[in-house]
């Protein structure tokens, strides 16, 4: 992810950013003096992500402090760097995977197997050996079929069930396509049990960009039921895996990780009194999300007609460039102008390529200065969670998202 071949041919051809010109207000902007320096005089010509790994220590620090009794489980999707991977496997960080090809990135990094789990409910049963192979023994299922897929490939394995959430809150929602209802986890967990699997506990995702902390509440209501049905069974279950969902800071204040962390808490201790289980974190979006600074370019400004309806931005980066979570205005992130402060007007903005589906901002008009001109720098905030893995490969011969870890 880390190519620096650009760089001198770009500080050459742009002038550098003055620093503290980016800010809108003291205090809430998310680009770093580090990537400030960095996009000073190291730029492509292109878009590109900046991510500080300063950031990141900082956050794994806040999850750590805020709920000092789970276990970190990075959700490896969000951001796969290598450059993130080393640091939070240096950290003590586990690794939540969604493929083989994940783990292998985790144990790469310096995660031994022990300290993987593979989170997909989607797994072809070959590469359910594979991670087995590579000594993998914890995985999620959320169907009878999987458990079957399991038990051959990956015999006396830990198993999970994740069970649905209604998402409700969340920007981002995950469920319906993950998880059965709690009463099918119970047949799950017994079939798997049945099947010589350790039945080893439930697993729930609130969704991504979860802004309630107290979502977790009725999905460890569930998960409790579920510990209980199978204890009557003589299946005694060990583990709640909570998910990520734990929001960054897009345009909206959210609560800090310490206050996820009490409402958890608190929401434990009412279910599980004085015997809560072993419970595991999956942070994606959380970890990574703020650390991780978008520089695209205004390639043009136009409208639609004479009338005074809304300007289009156009910039160099969208939604195939690896700002997929703008689909229905889900996300929003900030966007920062070399001439904030200036008067604002509510515009479209859109990406580049020739795909009409390319418009990040239109139901919702997006301010940006009146004085906004072609060839102007933005920086897109809040981009270090699920942007460069959603980058196409040259869609319309635009070059994937390039990455810089600082
Ligand atoms: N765990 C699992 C199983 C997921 O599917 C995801 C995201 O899709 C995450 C964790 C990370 O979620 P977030 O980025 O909301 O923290």
């Amino acid at each position: 992810s880390t190519g620096w071949f650009q760089c001198e041919v770009s500080y050459a051809l742009c002038p550098p950013v003055h620093a503290g010109a980016l800010e809108l207000e003291e205090g809430t902007t998310m680009t770093t003096q580090r990537i400030r320096d960095f996009l000073a005089t190291r730029r492509p010509d292109g878009p590109c992500l900046v991510v500080d790994l300063d950031v990141i220590r900082e956050n794994f620090h806040a999850f750590r402090h805020a709920m000092p009794d789970s276990a970190i489980y990075y959700a490896v999707k969000a951001n796969p760097a290598p450059e993130v991977l080393k640091l939070l496997a240096g950290l003590g960080s586990n690794f939540d995977c969604a493929s083989v090809a994940e783990i292998e990135m985790a144990l790469e990094a310096g995660a031994t197997a022990a300290r993987i789990s593979y989170g997909n409910t989607i797994k072809k049963e070959r590469d359910v050996a594979r991670a087995h192979a590579l000594g993998v023994s914890l995985f999620a299922v959320d169907s009878h079929e999987e458990v079957e897929k399991i038990s051959r490939a990956a015999p006396g394995a830990r198993v999970f069930c994740r069970v649905l959430t209604d998402g409700e809150g969340a920007e981002w929602p995950l469920s319906r396509k993950f998880g059965c209802v709690p009463q099918m986890a119970v047949d799950v967990l017994v079939y798997a049990h049945q099947l010589g699997l350790q039945s080893y506990g439930v697993s729930f995702h609130v969704g991504s960009q979860m802004t309630k902390v107290d979502a977790w509440d009725s999905a460890l209501a569930d998960a409790k039921r579920v510990f209980v049905q199978l204890a009557k069974q003589g299946i005694h279950l060990q583990m709640v895996n909570m998910g990520g969902g734990f929001p960054t800071r897009y345009l909206r204040d959210v609560p800090s990780a310490e206050a996820y962390g009490k409402s958890i808490y608190q929401a434990l201790r009412t279910h599980f009194g004085n015997q809560i289980p072993q419970t595991i974190i999956e942070p994606g979006r959380g970890m990574v999300g703020n650390a991780g600074v978008i520089k695209a370019e205004v390639v043009l400004i136009s409208k639609k007609s004479d009338n005074d309806d809304a300007r289009w931005v156009f910039l160099d980066i969208g939604k195939f460039g690896g700002l997929a979570e703008t689909m229905d205005e889900a996300i929003r992130y900030p966007i920062r102008t070399e001439r904030d402060g200036d008067e604002m007007e509510p515009c479209v903005i859109a990406g580049p390529t020739c795909d009409s589906a390319d418009v990040l901002y239109e139901k919702n008009l997006y301010p940006l200065p009146l004085s906004l001109t072609i060839g102007d720098e933005v920086l897109i905030e809040g981009t270090g969670a699920y942007t460069t893995t959603y980058s196409a490969v040259a869609f319309n011969g635009f070059e994937p998202l390039k990455a810089y870890v600082i």
